[in-house]
């Protein structure tokens, strides 16, 4: 009775918000199990991200989705609209440019993560499979959640992000890195199946076997395809502790050398290697206190001014070793033999010990620091590339010494806990079957400048410093040519996204054709353009044909034009400006167009 009433509710807003670009018996006669809202509370937070660097045009409403047959029934009626309504799943709102935000005024949120709220029908419960060794996940399953529910059955996930309050139909919609990857590959190589409601509503099972193209496409897919309902997750037995320790360098070469001597390790027994590889910079002579205390112990202690740095730089490689405590006799010795390969400065080793669920959740006690003192809900203008190993000392000379960008100021850092970091992840287990976009070479860095904006007067933390300094770095790379590929990739162009994907944009073009033809899916990640009839802005196109239900508009981009669909009888290929001949015009008869649209070709 209460859902209802807040759809009737739902429906007078959308009227009065809408007028007639939505026709709201739509949206009513869905009788979804969970909640349409359109309470003011949850449309802000669905137009605001962790990046807080934009305000999305407000949704119409928020799904809180009881089930994937919720999602199906809201994709079916906006394909199916006479007027159209994009959808955009949010998991926890974690992107940092709008990319879980609809960008059209006719969006609709579902709410993927904390849905399990009121009464009524939820979400199912994580379910672990202890023999098989896998664990079935709502798509909206904070990472942190999946970790509590295997690890009663002495399980865990192999591969993480370094924090865990993000969603796992979020993650695995552009790849999941951390330290692990060199072993298990990013999360995206640990699925098993995943269900999916497409962009036309169908809830297809998809993995290797079954539906192996809408598997691959969804994975790193930036949400393009379908929303992930359901993800099938490999386990591991899950370790007790964790050895967890820092080398520092003052050399860049001797740095990476044993970084990448480390990943080299992955296919070794467990014995003999690490479990997680990262690293980062040092660049301030007054950080290293501060930063000590929050991970060395005072006994402990170590001088900068000391060490031999580079300029003030100095490198920190961090890696740890998981264990059983029936395995902690062995440890020392296995920690002391790798160590003794590596080329970091003498005397800088630094080793704390802790449970594994306290490894893994480490970013989350700097967050609580952080929001207590009103420093979490700021802009972060963070960049994440991925960088070749052939070019990282180009990289490192051209943005920290030459373009002189100091990655982080100390206070950030001693108050984030989360250092602007270098990772070394290996290739050998990314999938080039999946929608991720990586350099073109086996052995690449993932960069990670994580900076925050303040408002505190001072110009270098400005969002306007700080993001220009981002347009710099990316403008470095190009005229270096460091072929850098972006992770948690924002462009404004389509040829920038074309570029982005390079040899993959064919295909990844082919498989939005086919499994969200109206695009309807995602539009925050400004791909594709919605192309509900009531969206299209006749007056902008030079051209637009109709035949068969289908529109062209070359409005995009230059030399490629963009089919905009609405019918399932959508082709499944791309026109280049000299194909519009006049054979094109016969073959696409404009008189539906003339009818529709007044406009004459
Ligand atoms: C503090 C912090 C630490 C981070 N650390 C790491 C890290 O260590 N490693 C790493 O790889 N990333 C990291 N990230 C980035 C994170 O992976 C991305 O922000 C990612 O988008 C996940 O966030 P989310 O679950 O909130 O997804 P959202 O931001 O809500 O969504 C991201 C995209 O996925 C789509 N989407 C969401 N749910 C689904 C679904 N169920 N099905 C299909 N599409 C969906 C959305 O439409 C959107 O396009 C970090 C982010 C933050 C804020």
């Amino acid at each position: 009775m209460a859902t209802k009433l807040l759809l009737t509710f739902s429906i007078c807003r959308l009227i009065v918000t809408v007028g007639l670009t939505l026709d709201p018996s739509e949206l009513v006669l869905l009788g979804v199990d969970g909640q349409l809202s359109v309470d003011p509370t949850d449309v802000e937070t669905a137009s605001l991200d962790f990046g807080r660097l934009t305000r999305a045009t407000p949704p119409l409403a928020v799904l809180h989705p009881a089930s994937a047959q919720d999602i199906s029934q809201l994709i079916k009626a906006a394909y199916r609209s006479d007027f159209g309504f994009t959808v955009s799943a949010r998991g926890h709102g974690h992107s940092i440019s709008g990319q879980a935000q609809p960008q059209t005024e006719n969006g609709v949120v579902v709410q993927m993560s904390g849905s399990r709220r009121g009464s009524g029908r939820k979400p199912p419960q994580p379910r672990v499979w202890p023999r098989e060794r896998y664990v079935d996940v709502w798509g909206g399953e904070l990472w942190i959640d999946v970790l509590r529910s295997s690890l009663e059955y002495g399980l865990a996930p192999k591969s993480w992000t370094d924090y865990l309050y993000l969603s796992v139909g979020g993650t695995l919609s552009n790849a999941g890195i951390s330290g692990q990857a060199f072993n298990h590959g990013p999360q995206i190589s640990n699925v098993h199946e995943l269900d999916v409601v497409t962009g036309i509503g169908e809830l297809l099972t998809c993995s290797e076997e079954q539906n192996s193209e809408l598997f691959h496409a969804v994975l790193g897919g930036l949400g393009q395809f379908g929303i992930i309902t359901r993800a099938r997750i490999s386990l591991e037995p899950a370790p007790q502790r964790v050895r967890w320790i820092r080398v520092l360098y003052s050399n860049f070469s001797a740095f990476t050398r044993d970084q990448v001597y480390l990943i080299s390790l992955h296919a070794e027994p467990g014995s003999q290697k690490f479990d997680y590889v990262e690293g980062f910079v040092i660049v301030d002579e007054g950080l290293i206190n501060n930063w000590r205390s929050s991970f060395f112990s005072p006994s402990n202690p170590v001088k900068i001014s000391s060490l031999k740095s580079n300029g003030g730089v100095l490198y920190c490689l961090e890696i740890t070793k998981n264990y059983h405590e029936s395995t902690a006799s062995t440890i020392d010795k296995e920690v002391e033999s790798l160590l003794k390969k590596l080329d970091f400065i003498p005397a800088t080793v630094f080793t704390t010990d802790l449970l594994y669920v306290d490894f893994l959740d480490r970013v989350h006690k700097a967050e609580l620091k952080l929001r207590s003192k009103g420093l979490w809900e700021v802009p972060h203008p963070w960049l994440n590339l991925l960088v070749p190993r052939s070019k990282i000392a180009d990289f490192e000379k051209g943005v920290f010494k030459v373009l002189g960008i100091t990655i982080s100021h100390p206070q950030f850092i001693v108050n984030q806990g989360r250092i602007p970091k270098r990772s070394v992840i290996y290739f050998i287990r990314w999938d080039h079957r999946s929608s991720a976009v990586t350099p073109d070479e086996d052995v690449f860095y993932l960069v990670a400048l994580l900076r925050s904006a303040l408002d505190n007067g001072e110009e270098i933390h400005s969002l306007e410093y700080l993001t220009n300094q981002n347009r710099e770095i990316l403008r470095f790379c190009d005229d270096a040519r460091i072929n850098v590929k972006q992770y948690l990739p924002h462009y404004a162009t389509h040829e920038e996204w074309m570029n982005h994907f390079g040899n993959k944009w064919d295909w990844f073009y082919q498989m939005k054709m086919k499994f969200d033809p109206s695009h309807i899916l995602a539009s925050g990640q400004q791909i594709f353009t919605p192309t509900f009839p009531s969206s299209l802005k006749m007056g902008t196109c030079d051209v637009i044909l109709i035949g068969m239900e289908v529109l062209v508009t070359p409005t995009a981009p230059t030399d490629r034009l963009v089919l905009l669909g609405t019918a399932a009888s959508l082709l499944p290929f791309s026109f280049r400006p000299d194909a519009l001949d006049s054979k094109a015009f016969v073959a696409f008869p404009t008189a539906h167009l003339q009818a529709q649209a007044g406009l004459a070709t």
